[in-house]
């Protein structure tokens, strides 16, 4: 960051502070976030990480610049929620086979849903089936420093043994006490367990469930040691910025913190402990039970939510509308919203291009520094489109798309917008060159028929005269 510029502040979960962020080396800002367990279509409480994460990945790329950013979103594709998905859709297949299925199609539709959203790739997107043998060394390595004991077949983490000057360190993510956890936990009991607050490293797989050869029989890790494996093979020991939504920070993220920090004899894993806020939906908390259930893919492509297709930036508006960490009340009338905002701003910039840089995007980067606060970012964008529709405000629709595209935003060009990203466009502008010929040539039947059949399909044509007189019609996708 040049020196002189603001600082960026960020709020840490650890420290429940907030306070300036200084990487531990700028020449590469690293960051992991915990992505999707891949047994089932991605919803839309799953969709706030995504997009707040990106958000501050765009941010660290603007500050530090973009080759000088890491930024590391895992696929959790061993886990049992996995294999009971497996062994229902597919009974007639191996598991194994089965398990491929359902987490090769749920991630490629998860990679899917991000796009749509708006979400640059992450640097490294890690899968857990890739990282077992890191997984084995470093509970190995927990065995030998004395922090994880081996009991029939399984490998468990002994809380007790995380301590630091004699102080117990465990908890101190979650700020509670053994106690506490114990009583807010829903955790198994075993008989091999030393406390009931140990958890699973590694854990005994019958034959037909997935399972990898281990000095303690042949197995499958334990979710938490997933990402503590695949932060350190891709991020190193010691890592700037560890995020995830709010109820990951217990128990997952102290058991991550705890396994890392014991294997590698660190007195931090990550600098920064980031949590986003819940989502919930028309008020209430979306579950299944209640039909407010609503997957991105369903948001994007069918009527279920309010009756229409919401745009992919649409959700993500919405979603950037609200601070990260204040939980969000999802509604039709929020994407309403969002849709009429959109709609200004890209009549606004049209099909022209951002700048390269700008005093509109400058602002928004100021907001965001103060711990990622979009609400503001947005409001000040609001303002900066009202001076940008002043046509002697000199270039001002590139200089306000530039600011928007720090969010994110208004990527697209506002044909693509307006067209609502239909793959038909061709056909589309083939059949509109037919009406107006028809209308040259005064067959207004024909003329009629094409608007009517073209309006069958969702589309709205617009006729108007261009400077020289002769007749232009441009089309929108209704809404
Ligand atoms: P999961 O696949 O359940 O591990 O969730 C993936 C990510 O989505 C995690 O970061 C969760 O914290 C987050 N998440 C799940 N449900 C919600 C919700 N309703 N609102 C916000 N974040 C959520
Ligand atoms: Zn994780």
């Amino acid at each position: 960051m040049a020196s002189g510029e603001a600082k960026l502040r960020l709020y840490n979960t650890l420290t429940r502070e907030k306070a300036d962020f200084v990487p531990l080396d700028p020449g590469n800002v690293r960051m992991y976030v915990c992505g999707p367990t891949v047994y089932d279509y991605a919803h839309i409480g799953n969709a706030r990480p995504v997009i707040v994460f990106d958000v501050l990945f765009r941010l660290l790329r603007h500050l530090y610049g973009a080759s000088h950013v890491t930024y590391v979103r895992n696929i959790t594709d061993v886990d049992d929620k996995i294999n009971a998905r497996a062994a229902r859709d597919f009974p007639e297949l191996p598991l194994n086979e089965a398990i491929r299925k359902v987490t090769e199609k749920t991630a490629a539709q998860f990679l899917a849903d991000a796009k749509a959203l708006g979400c640059l790739d992450p640097t490294v997107q890690p899968r857990a089936t890739e990282h077992i043998a890191e997984m084995i060394a470093m509970t190995q390595t927990l065995i030998r420093k004395g922090n994880a004991y081996s009991a029939e077949g399984h490998v468990l983490f002994d809380v007790k043994s995380f301590r630091h000057g004699g102080e117990l360190e465990y908890g101190k993510l979650a700020h509670r006490s053994l106690d506490d956890m114990l009583a807010g936990a829903r955790v198994e009991v075993a008989p091999y367990k030393r406390d009931p607050m140990d958890f699973v490293l590694w854990k005994p797989s019958s034959p037909e469930e997935p399972g990898w050869e281990s000095p303690w029989g042949r197995g499958r890790p334990g979710w938490h040691l997933e990402c503590s494996a695949m932060s350190e093979k891709h991020l190193g020991e010691v890592f700037d910025i560890h995020g995830g939504g709010i109820d990951l920070a217990f128990p997952h993220h102290e058991n991550e913190l705890a396994q890392s920090r014991c294997a590698h004899g660190t007195p931090m894993m990550a600098q920064v402990w980031m949590h986003n806020g819940f989502l919930q939906v028309e008020g209430q908390k979306m579950s299944k039970s209640l039909g407010n259930f609503v997957t991105i893919s369903e948001l994007l492509n069918t009527d279920k939510f309010g009756g229409r297709k919401w745009p992919g930036e649409v959700l993500r508006l919405a979603m950037l509308m609200t601070h990260y960490r204040e939980p969000i009340d999802f509604s039709v009338e929020k994407l309403e919203v969002a849709t009429k905002v959109l709609d200004g701003w890209y009549r606004l910039v049209g099909d022209g291009k951002a700048s390269e840089t700008s005093d509109y995007g400058s602002r928004v980067l100021n907001e965001l520094r103060d711990d990622l606060n979009t609400p503001e970012a947005l409001t000040s964008l609001h303002v900066s489109a009202d001076f940008a529709r002043d046509p002697d405000d000199d270039n001002g629709p590139a200089r306000f798309k530039f600011a928007a595209n720090v969010l994110g935003l208004l990527e697209m060009t506002a044909s693509q917008w307006f067209q609502g990203g239909r793959d038909d466009v061709v056909e589309i502008a083939t059949l509109v060159t037919a009406r107006l010929a028809a209308l040259n040539a005064k067959d207004f039947a024909t003329a009629d028929r094409i608007r009517a059949e073209l309006l069958e399909q969702g589309i709205q044509l617009m006729d108007s005269k261009n400077a020289a007189g002769e007749r232009v019609t441009t089309w929108e996708v209704k809404r």
